[in-house]
């Protein structure tokens, strides 16, 4: 079979070989038709081919749901390209094509393969016939729902319509079903899993352990001088080079534009040239920087999340966090710039529980100003503070830090080996967490009793503002620049300074200079043999 579909391959799509075993197997199991197939692989990981070489190769025709007319024709237009019979009804087609292709599925014989559809036309009642009528005619080989991240509620993507589509799949008797979706935490895949009224699917989750990156936290407000460990860090993880392509080079993601300014300053003062990236820069200047990073003229780029869209460089040996991110998916995203040709690479978090409390803050405010809006709650705004509590977690529990990525994306716990500061030496983590709770407690007796973390330390300078606390708005991250930042700068940065004020005790003189323990970086040799096993449930 594997020569056939490998024959399949290269005469349809022209491709040699499939892009991953996780690819091949996908495309034999939905072949087979025997379970629904459940799919969790990152963007560019090639999803499309898993339902697209099977339709080709059924008999009947393959209906694919996919939640945007533009991705649609992008989809239509490259498989008319390759001469496979491709089409979709949408509400912009002319009625006169659309009566040809409904003449088409309505023959004995009909020439199309793939159909493409949004979840709206599809539950319309002008549709509805016409598709079971196929059913009925044994004419369906496979119902594929794209970016089926939308049918769940703790999707970042959420679309009503995407709900109809498990009653629809339960009327579509005997017709396999496949749901496709990129990296996604555990409870978003149990959500679409159960939406879509998939039968025990099979499930095949791309490995979100990489044993190349190696994984730790240290806690900002117990160093000395924050900056100087960044620097020693940064020092350290460049000097393993980037391999074949020359120098390593490296990101340090802060939430705010002062602090991307701030800490390229520090580090540049420090001896290691860092140039801020940020979206308060000029269209050109920011191209630039980003041109320099990439040719290698400039090894450290100072960014808020705007930056690393779409960059794909092989040799980034570190991704440091100044500021946590905002959630474990995006940390994860965000940390995995690093690495990409397998050579160790470091993944470190200068974790504050000052962020966290800024953090939670943003959250919430922007929950409460778009529940004000829309009038009611939703439950997808817990979405947002589930998914940074769970980054919080990361930062402040004892435990293997891959283990908890893993875990988080619904994988198993990896072996470790050695890959984070806790697997490598529980003992100085622990006496870590044990230094910053004790500092929290002294400073935390003397405070208000707000309710706060485990932590709770008083305000400091190195959160990244160059004025008071620095609260600058949450940067270019999804769902925070809707309106007006700077109107939302001040109101925000007020009402925390009045938060704040509540408290008493901020006493600098009772923060202790405490050396954390050693955990630069201690990375391992290339551990490229130790490939990460694919997982099928
Ligand atoms: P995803 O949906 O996972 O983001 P796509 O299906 O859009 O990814 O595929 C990404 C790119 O990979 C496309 O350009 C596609 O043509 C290409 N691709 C897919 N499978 C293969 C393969 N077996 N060999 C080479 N390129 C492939």
């Amino acid at each position: 079979m594997t020569t056939n579909l490998k024959q399949a391959l290269k005469t349809h799509f022209g491709f040699d070989n499939f892009r991953s075993k996780l690819q091949e197997d996908v495309v034999k199991a939905v072949q087979r038709g025997d379970r629904d197939v459940f799919v969790c692989m990152p963007t560019g990981a090639g999803k499309s081919l898993c339902y697209q070489l099977p339709a080709v190769l059924a008999e009947g025709i393959t209906l694919v749901i996919s939640p945007l007319i533009a991705l649609i024709q992008d989809q239509v237009d490259h498989l008319k390209e390759l001469n496979i019979p491709a089409c979709s009804i949408n509400s912009k087609l002319p009625v006169s094509e659309r009566r040809l292709i409904l003449a088409d599925l309505g023959s004995s014989n009909p020439k199309l393969k793939l159909l493409y559809i949004t979840p709206e036309m599809v539950a319309s009642p002008a549709f509805q016939p016409c598709l079971m009528d196929l059913c009925s005619r044994g004419l369906l080989s496979y119902l594929a729902v794209d970016e089926a991240h939308c049918v769940s509620q703790w999707g970042h993507d959420f679309r009503p319509d995407y709900l109809k589509l498990g009653e629809l799949r339960a009327r579509l008797q005997g017709v396999p079903c496949l749901a496709l979706t990129a990296t996604a935490p555990k409870n978003v895949q149990e959500d679409i899993i159960q939406s879509l009224r998939l039968s025990s699917p099979l499930s095949f989750l791309t490995p979100v352990f990489r044993s190349n990156l190696h994984y730790d936290v240290i806690f900002r407000e117990l160093l000395p001088n924050p900056y100087v460990h960044l620097c020693a860090f940064i020092k350290k993880t460049l000097s393993l080079g980037g391999g074949s392509n020359g120098q390593g080079c490296g990101i340090v993601y802060c939430r705010t534009r002062e602090g991307c300014e701030t800490v390229a300053h520090q580090l540049t003062k420090l001896g290691v040239v860092a140039k801020p990236y940020h979206a308060g820069l000029k269209a050109t200047d920011r191209t630039g920087v980003q041109n320099e990073w990439m040719q290698g003229k400039v090894l450290v780029i100072v960014a808020t999340i705007s930056f690393g869209m779409g960059v794909d460089k092989a040799n980034v040996r570190f991704v440091a966090h100044w500021n946590l991110a905002k959630s474990l998916a995006s940390y994860y995203q965000e940390s995995g710039r690093a690495g990409r040709d397998g050579l160790p690479s470091a993944c470190r978090t200068y974790y504050s529980p000052r962020d966290k409390e800024q953090i939670n803050f943003l959250i919430r405010q922007e929950v409460a100003r778009k529940q004000e809006k829309r009038g009611f709650a939703k439950d997808t705004d817990k979405t947002a503070m589930t998914d940074f509590e769970a980054m919080v977690s990361f930062c402040e529990q004892e435990g293997c830090r891959h283990a908890t990525i893993s875990k988080f994306f619904g994988n198993t716990a990896p072996n470790c080996a050695g890959a984070c500061d806790y697997c490598r030496n529980p003992k100085l983590v622990r006496a870590q967490l044990e230094r910053a709770a004790t500092l929290s407690t002294k400073i935390g007796a003397a405070q208000s009793s707000e309710p706060k973390g485990a932590f709770g330390f008083q305000p400091d300078t190195y959160g990244g503002g160059k004025k008071g606390y620095g609260f600058e708005r949450y940067d270019e991250g999804e769902g925070y620049s809707e309106d007006d930042p700077f109107k939302r700068k001040k109101e925000f940065s007020e009402l925390f300074k009045k938060q704040m004020s509540m408290r008493k005790g901020n006493d600098s003189s009772q923060r202790e200079e405490f050396v954390p323990p050693d955990i630069d970086c201690p990375l391992r040799e290339a551990s490229s043999q130790r490939i990460p096993k694919l997982s099928v449930k």
